[in-house]
């Protein structure tokens, strides 16, 4: 069998009775779309993060676009991000008809460089939207100095980072507002799509229960256009709640595998050849992914296909090389710090439930691969 850098069926031997017993719970409730199961986990998981409100939607890349969107950003706005992210974070700033505007991520940790950010500041920039990628968080305090300065909002994409922790602060509850994803991969996944948005603000949350619902306000009168219909599934919910009650547990587990990356490839590591991830200081990682570097990448990834070893990449092309995003006017080599790393990162296995046999044989492939080059 290949080894794979995901694998939910592990964890789902382990937690299938609850699994299935929230699937008949929602079955025989009576209620199959926004009952108890959706406002139960959007109180719970609002409780989690110690904010007011949460929101459940479809899908994470609907919670950045129409959590821009509850803050007012639209059409004629710019956008501040980062291409080294997943290309939805950019899909939904674009979706809100908002213009995104790109700055380049720092080479240790592969984050927004915030040193950039003041410079591509316009009279039409509205907000800031960090991206917590592969599950650590943006250097958060220069990024409130300038939207305070400024008085631009911020949208945190969380959709790679539930639970974690910047500085004493959860991941989520930075900003005006936070994005997440519940896709299946994710830290805190479901079983199929959703997404959610926190915020601590009533009006930002009003807006997004009308944005989610048509744009109605009460049942059947729609009161803001564009609205959608982006519900969060109730049985998606309702694994969820089961699952929210294990997220720092699940946090532990991929703890518990990055240790032991650390500990089976630290002697290989070194300047020119393999660098494993490092954690900020005042950060706790949270390992969505498990992303490595080694400049012959290519050479490593095809050797491992030998040992029946598939490894991701996450992400191969910059959002901003996409031939889909050329209109936005931002050519080869105008973010060369992205476009380098793109070129030599990759994932290994990551996931709470790996079984130890399976990261011991990608750990001693790797060693053979690297010691043969
Ligand atoms: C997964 C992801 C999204 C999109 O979430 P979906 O639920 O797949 O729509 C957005 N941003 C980042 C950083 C992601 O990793």
């Amino acid at each position: 069998m290949t080894t794979r850098v995901w694998d939910y069926l592990p964890e789902y031997e382990q937690e299938k009775s609850e699994i299935l017993g929230a699937v008949e719970k929602v079955f025989g409730s009576g209620q199959l779309v926004l009952g108890e199961s959706v406002s139960g986990f959007e109180d719970e998981f609002a409780g989690y993060h110690g904010v007011p409100y949460c929101t459940g939607v479809d899908n994470g890349t609907n919670a950045l676009k129409l959590g821009l969107e509850a803050l007012d950003i639209g059409p004629g706005d710019e956008v501040i991000t980062v291409s080294n992210t997943a290309a939805p974070t950019v899909v939904a700033i674009a979706g809100t008809g908002a213009a995104p505007v790109f700055v380049d991520v720092r080479e240790d940790d592969f984050l927004m460089d915030t040193d950039q950010v003041e410079a591509a500041i316009t009279p039409r920039t509205k907000a800031l939207l960090p991206v917590h990628l592969y599950g650590q968080c943006v250097d958060m305090a220069p990024l409130e100095r300038i939207a305070a300065e400024h008085g631009l909002k911020i949208l945190e994409d969380c959709a790679q980072s539930h639970g974690a922790v910047h500085h004493g602060r959860k991941a989520g509850t930075m900003g005006d507002a936070a994005a997440f994803s519940f896709y299946p991969t994710k830290v805190l996944g479901a079983y199929g799509d959703g997404g959610a948005v926190i915020t601590a603000d009533e009006t930002t949350h009003g807006n997004m229960r009308q944005l989610r619902y048509y744009g109605m306000e009460k049942v059947y009168y729609v009161v803001r256009s564009p609205g959608h219909n982006s519900r969060l599934d109730e049985v998606q919910a309702e694994i969820l709640r089961g699952k929210l009650t294990r997220l720092d547990a699940y946090i532990e587990g991929r703890n518990r595998v990055a240790r032991r990356y650390e500990e089976q490839l630290g002697d290989l590591t070194g300047p020119g050849g393999l660098l494993l991830p490092a954690t900020n200081p005042g950060n706790t990682h949270v390992y969505y992914v498990y992303v490595v570097r080694h400049p012959r990448r290519d050479e490593i990834i095809e050797a491992l296909k030998e040992y029946g070893i598939s490894l991701n990449i996450s992400y191969p092309w910059p959002v901003h090389t996409m031939s889909g995003f050329a209109h936005l006017g931002y050519p080869e080599g105008s973010l060369p710090v992205t476009e380098k790393l793109a070129k030599e990162i990759f994932s290994l296995p990551m996931y709470p439930s790996l079984p130890e046999d399976v990261q011991d044989k990608t750990v001693s492939a790797l060693r053979e691969v690297l010691a043969a080059l």
